[in-house]
């Protein structure tokens, strides 16, 4: 069974673990350096960004991950995770860091101020099914993507129809929508599979 740790400094880490377990994986708490190298993958929850960044730099944790990011861990950042996975960040504070990870231009809290969450249906390629019933909380979404990145989600209805909220970068996978509230765990088997396949 694969191991796969969810960065639990701030945000969902607990339905993320659930989703986790429920699609086959032995799911880990994440807060120090060491745990780290029990693991086969990440997940990095929804929460706030900026508060991610910070903790991820007391805890001594952002080299340890860049560094099995760079070796080829599979990574799922789903909302504030997709943020911290993006190369370049619009409407951030200017002291919040991500790792180096998607090549990839997001805008944080994008879907506008005045709409806190919306829900839509979105289709992620490579996952079977109807599409995904996607829950967006302060959500980001993805303005450019560069060379090697595939795009996996669009928006398909509203004022905010095709807009990019799923992506691809090797064994790197990002969504602004959460679907470990759902219980939905397609996209949580389709992460483990990345795991096993890149194990
Ligand atoms: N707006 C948050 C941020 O900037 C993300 C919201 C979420 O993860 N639900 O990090």
């Amino acid at each position: 069974m694969p191991v796969i740790g969810v960065l639990a400094l701030q945000g969902d880490v607990r339905e993320h673990a659930a989703a986790l377990a429920a699609a086959g994986a032995d799911a880990r708490p994440i807060r120090r350096p060491h745990e780290l190298d029990a693991v086969d993958g990440l997940v990095i929850p929804g929460g706030e960004s900026t508060t991610i960044s910070k903790l991820v730099d007391i805890f001594e944790l952002r080299e340890p991950i860049d560094k099995r990011i760079a070796a080829g861990m599979p990574v799922y950042g789903s909302c504030a995770g997709m943020i911290m996975l993006a190369t370049e960040v619009l409407d951030g504070r200017p002291d919040q860091r991500g790792f180096d990870g998607i090549t990839m231009t997001v805008r944080r809290n994008a879907f506008g101020r005045q709409v806190d969450s919306f829900e839509a249906p979105v289709e992620v390629s490579g996952v079977e099914g109807e599409p995904f019933h996607a829950v967006f909380i302060r959500a980001p979404w993805v303005e450019r993507v560069g060379d090697g990145v595939e795009v996996l989600g669009r928006v398909t209805e509203g004022p905010a129809a095709g807009r990019i909220v799923a992506v691809r970068q090797g064994n790197l996978l990002a969504t602004s929508f959460h679907p470990e509230l759902t219980g939905d765990r397609r996209l949580h088997r389709y992460f483990v599979d990345l795991v096993r396949a890149a194990g």
